[in-house]
Parts: structure tokens; C-alpha cells; sequence
């Protein structure tokens, strides 16, 4: 059974003349140990997609299943990394505290808590940074405490929201190989929101497409590369450039207005 079964997911936010259909009908689904890579414009739902799914949002429509659960609030077992690293973290609290915080919720011994912190930061490469604040850190290494938190927590699903939109190129690259890395480690599920293509190709093992007004699922792709990926030897394999062209001419077709919406408009 899949980690991650998403029904013909709805949300609208507002009301009235305000009302907005962020996500009108999504389905697919993330098998166990699965990566899968979302994609689509801006503005498309991806965010609001993935807070259904944390359970930080509740669905106008539609069924979310965590791990077979019906989710009402945030699913026991999951963790999520946001984009926006500086405000994810606890500036007043050193790094090793910021990765254990999550962990008060769940069963632990302190001793338990404080393996889980120090493995959780050595797999990340910060075992040497407990001690540090957040803002005495650069952005990337922010953003691998984040990372470090969520492991922590040792999460069957992890959802990741545009986690490296605001890292330079080469930190990115880093980031998105101990991302394959730690999957394999950890043996995790994920779900990875990206607006990047080559990000998206290089990283998963699935692509869904979304596209705009309103969000639906456009199209689903395999992505046809070995395991072992290389962030050189990769991006230059005939098979990876094929399949980024692939995915830049659907989002460019999720961009546009769907034929039904245009018709409307059209007789309006
Ligand atoms: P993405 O992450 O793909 O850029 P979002 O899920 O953030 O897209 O947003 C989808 C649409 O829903 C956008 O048009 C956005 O303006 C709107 N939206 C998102 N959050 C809210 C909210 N809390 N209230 C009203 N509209 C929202
Ligand atoms: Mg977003």
C-alpha cells in the first residue's frame, strides 16, 4: 500500500467574491521509500498541497492517507522542511536544541534524545555544530539543521517545501545529494516540492506535473536514471537531458490557463 495517497484533493481558500480554488482536484500517489518531486508554476498549489498533506491545512474536498491514516491533523510519523529556513529555526536556542525540540512529543529517554540529535546532525555534516546558534551559521548550514531536525525525529514520511530556493547553486548541489543520501539511509518516503526542473529530474524517482488554474495534476513522469546519481556524470547522461526537456514543455503547458477555464472565459 502506498506511503502517501492523495484523492481528488480540493482546497479553496475564501469566501464569496474572494473565493480562490488554489488546488481543484489532485490524485497520485507515493509508494514506500518512493521520492517523488512535484512541480508546476508558481502560484499553482504546491504549498497549499503540501499542508493538506501535513495536515496544517484542512481539505475543502477530497481524502489525504498518511500511512493508511485518514489525516485530520498532523500525521504521527511525518515531518516537514520549509523553504524559509531563518524562520523554521529557534533563534534563541542552540542548534543541538533546535533538533531535539520536536522530539519532547515522542517516547524518548534523554540519553535517546541526545543519540538521535547527534546522529541525526552528524548525517548532515554538522556533528561539530550543537553547540552554535543558528545566525552564527551561513544559510546552507541553516537549512541543514533543518534537514537535521526532521531526520531527527526519524520520520517514515518526509515532506520538503522548495527546501534550497534560497541557497547559492553550489550548496544546493550538496544539499540535493544528502537529501538521496539520507533516504536511503533512513529509508524515508518523501515528497519534494520544487519549482526546479533540473532539481526535480536529478532528485526523484516520479515527477508530478501540476499545473495552474485551477491546480490538478497535469502529468506524471517517470524519471528513467540509475540510482547512483552524480551531479555531473547525471546531468550529462542523454537520458536526463531528454526527460528536463520533457518536463520544461509540460510546465510550460501547466502555466497556461486549462482549455476548460479558456472556454469559459471565452463565452463569458
Ligand atoms: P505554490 O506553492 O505553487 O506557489 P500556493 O499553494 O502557495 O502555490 O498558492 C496557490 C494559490 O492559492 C495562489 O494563488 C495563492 O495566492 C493562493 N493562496 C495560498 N495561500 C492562501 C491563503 N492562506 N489565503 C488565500 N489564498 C491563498
Ligand atoms: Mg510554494
Amino acid at each position: 500500500m502506498a506511503d502517501l495517497a492523495i484523492d481528488n484533493l480540493a482546497k479553496t481558500y475564501g469566501t464569496g467574491a474572494g473565493t480562490h480554488i488554489a488546488l481543484q482536484s489532485v490524485s497520485f500517489e507515493v509508494g514506500a521509500g518512493e521520492l517523488v518531486a512535484v512541480v508546476g508554476p508558481s502560484g499553482c498549489g504546491k504549498t497549499t498541497l503540501l499542508r493538506c498533506v501535513a495536515g496544517l491545512v484542512p481539505p475543502s474536498a477530497g481524502r489525504v492517507r498518511v500511512l493508511g491514516e485518514d489525516v485530520t491533523g498532523v500525521p504521527e510519523g511525518l515531518a516537514v522542511v520549509f523553504q524559509d529556513y531563518s524562520r523554521s529555526l529557534f533563534p534563541w536556542m542552540r542548534v543541538g536544541r533546535n533538533v531535539e525540540f520536536p522530539l519532547r512529543t515522542l517516547p524518548l529517554t534523554k540519553v535517546e534524545r541526545r543519540q538521535r540529535v547527534q546522529q541525526s546532525l552528524a548525517a548532515v555534516g554538522l556533528a561539530d555544530k550543537a553547540d552554535r546558534y543558528p545566525w552564527q551559521l551561513s544559510g546552507g548550514m541553516q537549512q541543514r539543521v533543518a534537514i537535521a531536525r526532521a531526520l531527527a525525529y526519524q520520520p517514515r514520511v518526509l515532506l520538503m517545501d522548495e527546501p534550497f530556493a534560497s541557497v547559492d547553486a553550489q550548496t544546493r548541489a550538496g544539499l540535493e545529494d544528502l537529501t538521496r543520501r539520507v533516504r536511503a539511509e533512513f529509508g524515508m518516503t518523501i515528497l519534494f516540492v520544487t519549482h526546479d526542473i533540473d532539481e526535480s529530474v536529478y532528485l526523484a524517482d516520479r515527477v508530478v506535473v501540476l499545473r495552474r488554474s485551477p491546480g490538478a495534476v497535469l502529468a506524471e513522469v517517470e524519471i528513467d536514471l540509475p540510482a547512483e546519481r552524480d551531479q555531473i556524470a547525471t546531468k550529462s547522461l542523454p537520458e536526463f537531458v531528454r526527460q528536463r526537456s520533457e518536463l520544461a514543455q509540460l510546465i510550460r503547458q501547466a502555466a497556461e490557463p486549462s482549455r476548460q477555464t479558456a472556454r469559459t472565459a471565452v463565452t463569458q
